[in-house]
């Protein structure tokens, strides 16, 4: 058996096992090889071998991108729902870490000394450069 990477008219990608490629040839020309995504007879055979590439690209899902600007509305959009404690915040988010007060998701400001001790201390704290509004 052979292993033939095969293309559709449609760009689908797909394997064909054949005992041969004489057996692909004849399968082909008695048009009985189709696409297993679209039922096309129109198939081609892609070169074989890994730094060959041809055709569509068989990624479609692209991840999308995000941009600066989008981040900090998310990131604003987070903070809105979060409870604002002021400049208790390295207090409050400590007391949460030791359950010493219920769990929630605070915003606040801190210093980049209590920052930094924080995350030091394990204290699950996002720094974010938003500006604060009210001054
Ligand atoms: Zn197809």
């Amino acid at each position: 058996m052979i292993v033939l990477n095969l293309t559709c008219n449609g760009g689908h990608c797909f394997e064909g096992w054949f005992a041969s490629t004489a057996a692909f040839d004849e399968q082909i020309g008695q048009g009985r090889v189709n696409c297993p995504r679209c039922n096309s007879l129109q198939i081609e055979r892609l070169p074989s071998g890994p730094h060959v590439v041809r055709g569509t690209p068989a990624i479609t899902e692209v991840q999308p991108s995000i941009n600066f600007e989008q981040m900090i509305a998310l990131l604003e959009r987070v903070a809105e729902q979060s409870e604002d404690v002021g400049d208790r915040f390295a207090d409050e988010a400590r007391r949460m870490h030791f359950e010493e007060a219920p769990a929630r998701r605070i915003k606040g400001v801190a210093t980049l000394t209590d920052t930094i001790e924080l995350i030091e201390d394990g204290v699950a704290i996002i720094p974010l450069p938003l500006p604060d509004k009210k001054h």
